[in-house]
C-alpha cells in the first residue's frame, strides 16, 4: 500500500460558548477532541456513535467546511489547511458529500441539467451541448435514463432523487465521498438498490467513502473499517469484521451486542445504557464514558485510558482491555 488517501492527525475542533456584553468565550464545546485515523484509497470507513458524538463536526473539518482548532487533515499527501487558496479550490473537487435527504438537497426549481451540471459549470469550461452530454452520461452512470436531464426533482421518486444527488457528487470525479446517512430518508426497497449502486460505483470509479449511518446493517454491509466515536473521541477503531465480531470497548459492545434485530434498528433506539450522553462543554474526567459504563472502576474516573492495540489493526481505549 502507498500513502493513505486521507490521514487525520490529532484533530481537535472546539466551539466557543460566548456570554456577556462583549461575547467573550466562557467555555468550549469540545466537539472533536484528538481524533486520528487513516483511510487507504478504495476503503470504506463506517463512522458510528450516538447523535452528538462529533461525527458531523469531524466530517465537516474533513470537507473543509470548519477550520480545525488544532491537528491536521492530510489529503492525498498534502495538508488541507496549509494549502494556498487555488490549490485548495482544486483539491475540494476531489472531496464530495451525499446528504441524507434528497428531498431538500436538490433545488426543486432547477432542472436536473442544472442541478447535476452546476459543479461542472463552476470548474470546467463546457459548451451548453457538452454540459448536457456530461449530465446525460452521469444520469446513466447512476442507473437513470438520460431523458431525465430536462425534468425537475419532483418528477422522480425518493430513490431516484438520491441517485441524482449521487450523480451530482460524482460529477467532478471525486476521490473521497462522504455518505451522510445516504439511505435513511428513502423507502426500504430503494435503500438496498442505492447501497448496491454505491458499492458498484466505488469499484468502477475507485472511490473511497466515509459512511455515517445509524443503521448498523448498512455499516456492516458497506464498511471495511469502523471508527466508534463517543463524546468527541474515537474509542474503538479497526477492520469492520473484527469490530463487529469481537467488539472490545464497553460502548461498542452496548451498540452492537444489544441489538434485538440487527436487520433494521438504529443506534439511538437500541441503546441499553443508562443516562444521556454528557455535555461536550464539560466532559467527564478520566474516561469520558465512565458515567454510563456498567463496568467502570475507580481509576476510570481519574485517568484517561490509553489506546490499546488488540492486534496490528484493531485498537480500543479502555482500562479493561489487555493486549
Ligand atoms: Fe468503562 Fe473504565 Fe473502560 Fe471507560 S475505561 S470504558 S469507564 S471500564
Amino acid at each position: 500500500m502507498g500513502e493513505p488517501l486521507l490521514e487525520v492527525k490529532k484533530l481537535k475542533k472546539y466551539f466557543p460558548v460566548k456570554a456577556g456584553f462583549f461575547s467573550k468565550p466562557v467555555a468550549w464545546v469540545k466537539a472533536v477532541d484528538g481524533v486520528s485515523l487513516k483511510l487507504e484509497q478504495g476503503e470504506v470507513l463506517g463512522l458510528v456513535g450516538e447523535s452528538g458524538c462529533g461525527k458531523t463536526t469531524l466530517v465537516n473539518v474533513i470537507l473543509n467546511l470548519e477550520e480545525p482548532t488544532s491537528g491536521q487533515v492530510i489529503f492525498d499527501g498534502k495538508d488541507l489547511y496549509k494549502m494556498k487558496p487555488r490549490e485548495l479550490r482544486e483539491t475540494r473537487k476531489y472531496i464530495q458529500i451525499v446528504f441524507q435527504d434528497p428531498f431538500w438537497s436538490l433545488n426543486p426549481r432547477l432542472l436536473i441539467r442544472d442541478i447535476i451540471g452546476e459543479p461542472l459549470s463552476v470548474h470546467m469550461k463546457l459548451s451548453a451541448g457538452e454540459l448536457v452530454a456530461k449530465v446525460e452520461e452521469l444520469l446513466e452512470l447512476v442507473g437513470l435514463p438520460k431523458e431525465g436531464v430536462y425534468k425537475y426533482p419532483h418528477e422522480f421518486s425518493g430513490g431516484e432523487r438520491q441517485r441524482i444527488a449521487i450523480a451530482r457528487a460524482l460529477a467532478l470525479r471525486p476521490k473521497l465521498v462522504v455518505l451522510d446517512e445516504p439511505t435513511s430518508a428513502i423507502d426500504v426497497l430503494s435503500q438496498a438498490q442505492i447501497l448496491m449502486l454505491l458499492k458498484d460505483l466505488k469499484e468502477k470509479m475507485k472511490l473511497t467513502y466515509i459512511l455515517i449511518s445509524h443503521d448498523l446493517s448498512v455499516v456492516n454491509y458497506m464498511a471495511d473499517k469502523i471508527a466508534v466515536m463517543y463524546l468527541g473521541k474515537i474509542v474503538e477503531y479497526g477492520p469492520a469484521d473484527k469490530v463487529f465480531s469481537n467488539p472490545a470497548h464497553p460502548y461498542t459492545k452496548a451498540l452492537f451486542m444489544a441489538i434485538p434485530d440487527p436487520e433494521r434498528e438504529g443506534i439511538d433506539s437500541i441503546m441499553t445504557l443508562e443516562g444521556n450522553v454528557p455535555s461536550a462543554i464539560n466532559p467527564p474526567s478520566g474516561c469520558r464514558f465512565h458515567t454510563r459504563c456498567p463496568v467502570a472502576t475507580k481509576i476510570c474516573k481519574e485517568k484517561e485510558p490509553p489506546l490499546v492495540m488488540l492486534d496490528d489493526e484493531h485498537e480500543a481505549s479502555c482500562f479493561l482491555i489487555e493486549k
